[in-house]
């Protein structure tokens, strides 16, 4: 499939990535509240059903794009969005995400993601997974292959390569370089010295601090059966504790559907989002009737609401860190939030084409 998108991670790139025109029905779908959405039932086709469509955080619009390509050409939302975000986890110069992803503490690269499917409610993840390029495989194929939900570490691993998958070394130079950096100017406390004169005064102390790396990527798709579908992959948060897991591999957290009512993701801060269960609470809001962009800014509320740490507050009280929510209904129509916005954008998918659609926000980014 051909496209024109810029360079995903760069502000300029263009809002509308594909044919933008028949995306119009998307944008115009926001703040309408919709009616509640269907029954409680494991079969596809409610009555609401508008046709396929895929969302993902704004590091996918190539993973949108190769979403509806296998969506219509029959594949189920499952593997479509799975197959959408190995773009990215493939990509080495996504330090977020699967290969290239910034490492722990301790210069190691340690991998969350997990999967849900809506028609089944079932659902897989690996959590500090190391040297499995494809985190997001693996927890489909805990969701197919064993009676469990979630595998970690070791075991996680050890998984991995019972079906198959090579041990490889993810770690890039770029990403190893970013945490030489951070490990030697972090700390005034520790033996690791940054680059210096011998004459030198202040040596680890920095200037201005070195910003806290997050970035993830989340997909979520409807298909052609009308079926729901979703996926979250990350390297978690740069230089994180060795063994700490974050939102993505926690279902109801990173991610969460219902193939009766829709699919929530999340990226950003993945602590206050374990502590809110966001992706659930924005599920069962759609399906009180709240439009996917209100359930979103629900969500952010409900963060907002819930930081009570002073360290985590900026002066005025507010949350000092960013989450991103990221949602679809069964009526075709998507919507996101986040803490502190105001250029925030995600990508979104139709058989017609692909575009960025913005991003609401509790607080305008300062
Ligand atoms: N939510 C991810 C985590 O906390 C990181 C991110 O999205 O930036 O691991």
């Amino acid at each position: 499939m051909t496209n024109d998108i810029d360079n995903p991670s760069s502000p300029s790139s263009r809002r509308d990535f594909l044919k933008t025109s028949a995306m119009a029905g998307i944008a115009a779908s926001f703040g309408v509240a919709p009616r509640v959405v269907g029954a409680s039932s494991l079969q596809a086709e409610p009555a609401a059903f508008a046709g396929p469509i895929a969302i993902s955080s704004r590091n996918g619009q190539q993973s949108v794009l190769k979403a509806m390509e296998l969506i219509q050409s029959g594949a189920d939302a499952l593997d479509a969005v799975v197959a959408g975000v190995n773009l990215v986890e493939e990509d080495p110069e996504d330090t977020s995400v699967g290969y290239g992803g910034l490492p722990n503490a301790l210069g190691v690269v340690q991998l969350d993601s997990a999967v849900m499917h809506g028609l089944t409610c079932r659902a897989g993840s690996v959590g500090c997974i190391e040297g499995i390029m494809y985190p997001s495989k693996v927890a489909k194929l805990v969701l197919e292959r064993t009676d469990h939900v979630n595998l970690v570490g070791q075991g996680a691993q050890d998984f991995a390569v019972m079906h198959g998958f090579p041990v490889q070394n993810l770690l890039t130079e770029k990403a190893r370089l970013e945490w030489v950096k951070w490990r030697e100017n972090m700390s005034t406390q520790d033996d690791y010295l940054p680059k210096h004169q011998p004459g030198s005064t202040g040596i680890g102390d920095l200037a201005a601090p070195i910003k806290r790396h997050w970035g993830t990527i989340h997909c979520s798709a409807i298909d052609l059966a009308g079926n729901i579908s979703c996926v979250t992959t990350t390297s978690g948060m740069a230089f994180k504790v060795p063994g700490r897991i974050g939102d993505s591999p926690v279902i109801g957290a990173g991610l969460y559907c219902d193939n009766t009512v829709g699919a929530a993701g999340s990226t950003g801060r993945g602590e206050a989002n374990l502590e809110n269960l966001a992706s659930f609470l924005i599920v069962e809001r759609m399906r009180a009737g709240d439009s996917p962009q209100a359930a979103c800014l629900y969500a952010c509320q409900r963060i907002a609401d819930h930081t009570k740490l002073a360290r985590l507050l900026d002066a005025n009280g507010r949350p000092d860190f960013n989450v991103q929510f990221y949602a679809l209904n069964i009526k075709g129509e998507v919507g996101g939030a986040e803490i502190w916005g105001g250029n925030g954008t995600f990508a979104a998918a139709t058989p017609a084409g692909g575009r960025l659609v913005d991003l609401a926000y509790l607080y305008k980014a300062k």
